[in-house]
């Protein structure tokens, strides 16, 4: 099955129930659009609860049917494998429609096909080995036996920022524990879900074991998933608000949640980092995405001993970034990827501007290139009453403030109440462990401002979420264990 689709094949105007491609129940469908252009990239269903309901059952169906259920580990292992291979036949292609609809350059859309395909291998992996126990029994004539079970239906809600890696994350391990999902792609990146999409069906995976709705009408559903007692799981990553909403109402029929919400990132250099490498994994970390991830280094806090290297290095680097339509291949800032988050961005700058921080480099919207570009800024001296200190700025600014000690500088990158991802750079072992291990947050970088992958566990602490993605916890949000007594033996 290693066949190659062109971009025409895999653009699709329809969503996927059931092995199906349908239109909505109503007719009604939206546009999807080019955020470095504004040009409409394709139409696809406006879908509504009625839709929604028709995707939880066919997942239902799937889920109990024999050609899901009666599946051995080893045989959705091979359906992974053959879904993996043809994302990696087809990345050109799924890149082209990534960059097209969320602006993304189109290298960094390719990097993720190539990472969130790595989810999809790894979770083909680990499907053979959901291992149960045999434990020692405390009573005479007794086996204490230990398995794991899949949950059922799980629902998937992603948001834009990764259209394709929030997917096969979750996708990928809820299959290789042998649940069927109904994913709900976010509004503005529909089309990348359905060519993903398109390519399980030509793996060969089952018709209703991964259901694709579309809509730009989320909450009706989102509320029907926490209601039907049909859907088990919940799995969501977007912002802490809706996050909230969805685990307070899933409390109604107790259903699991993994919950990877937004962040706030601390990133720290201390006097004893090696300046050069912070300045690398500061560009990397800040201006991925344009910004855009919820693991981007948000608060920059800089020692007073290497505050002036490191604020004239990263000016250089700043300015030098190109800026521009994502499919061009040396463009490394796209557009923000839609109005609301333009609108953010720029008001959070201008409330910096007001409160007394310095705007050293941007601090604009690049109107010359299109309304949804904002120029890759630096604010020093950045208030802690500041948004762009509060809150996740998901955009291209980098927010400096100066410290004196480490005491200082964890009690700083703590104060909050996200803790998702934290970074720092620092030479010195202790300090490295000393930090590392008070860092209120789920994930750290140390010397190092690109850090995730399949092997290792994602996911934050505090308001930044419940549960891990990737890694061979990632599997745990979709399974139920089972204690099986064996009495009077
Ligand atoms: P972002 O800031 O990333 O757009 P959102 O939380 O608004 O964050 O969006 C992430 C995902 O959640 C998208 O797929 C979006 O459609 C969906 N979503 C938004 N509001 C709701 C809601 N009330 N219930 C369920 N899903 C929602």
């Amino acid at each position: 099955v290693s066949k190659m689709r062109s971009i025409s094949t895999l653009l699709q105007s329809k969503a996927l129930v059931n092995g199906s491609w349908i239109e909505a129940s109503s007719k009604d469908t939206f546009a999807v659009c080019n955020p470095a252009n504004g040009e409409v990239i394709g139409k696809v269903p406006n879908m509504g609860v009625e839709d929604a309901q028709l995707a939880i059952n066919a997942a239902k169906q799937a889920y109990e049917s024999k050609e899901w259920r009666s599946l051995t580990a080893k045989d959705r292992s091979n359906l992974l494998k053959k879904w993996h291979k043809l994302i990696e036949a087809n990345t050109q292609e799924i890149a082209e429609i990534m960059t097209a609809e969320s602006g993304k350059p189109i290298n960094e859309s390719k990097g993720e096909v190539l990472y969130g395909n790595a989810f999809v291998e790894w979770f083909a992996e680990e499907a053979r080995r959901i291992y149960g126990e045999v434990v020692p029994s405390g009573t005479a004539n007794r086996e204490v036996i230990v398995m794991k079970q899949p949950i059922g239906v799980a629902a998937l809600i992603t948001p834009w920022n990764f259209p394709l890696a929030m997917i096969t994350r979750k996708a990928g391990a809820a299959l290789a524990a042998g649940c069927t999902v109904v994913v709900k792609p976010s509004e503005d990146t529909p089309l990348t879900a359905l060519a993903v999409a398109k390519l399980a069906e030509d793996a060969g995976i089952p018709k209703g074991v991964i259901n694709v709705i579309t809509t730009n009408k989320a909450a009706p559903i989102g509320a029907l998933f926490c209601q039907s007692p049909d859907v088990r799981g919940i799995s969501f990553t977007g912002s802490t608000q809706v996050g909230k909403l969805l685990f307070r109402d899933s409390a109604q029929g107790i259903k699991r949640v993994c919950l990877e919400l937004g962040g706030n990132a601390p990133f720290i250099v201390f006097d004893s980092a090696n300046v050069e490498k912070a300045v690398d994994g500061a560009m990397a970390s800040k201006f991925r995405n344009c910004g855009q991830t919820c693991v981007s280094a948000n608060r920059f806090f800089v020692q007073e001993g290497v505050y002036d290297k490191f604020v004239t290095l990263l000016k250089q680097r700043v300015e030098a970034l190109k800026i521009g339509d994502g499919k061009s291949c040396d463009v490394q800032i796209g557009p923000l990827i839609n109005q609301m988050q333009f609108d953010k961005v720029s008001g959070f700058v201008e409330d910096a501007r007001t409160k007394k921080a310095n705007i050293i480099v941007g601090g604009k919207g690049l109107s010359d290139l299109g309304s949804l570009f904002y120029a890759p800024t630096i604010v020093t001296d950045v208030p802690a009453t500041a948004q762009l200190y509060t809150e996740e700025v998901f955009g291209p600014v980098v927010s400096i403030i100066k410290f004196k000690d480490e005491a200082e500088a964890v009690h700083k990158a703590n104060d909050t109440q996200r803790g998702l991802a934290g970074y720092f750079y620092s030479e010195n072992l202790q300090q490295v462990f000393r930090v590392a291990k008070r860092l209120e947050v789920g994930m750290v970088g140390v010397n190092e401002g690109i850090i995730s992958a399949p092997e290792a566990p994602f996911g934050g602490v505090k308001e930044s979420g419940v549960g891990r993605e990737g890694s061979h916890h990632g599997i745990d949000d979709y399974v139920d264990i089972k204690y099986i007594c064996m009495g009077n033996l």
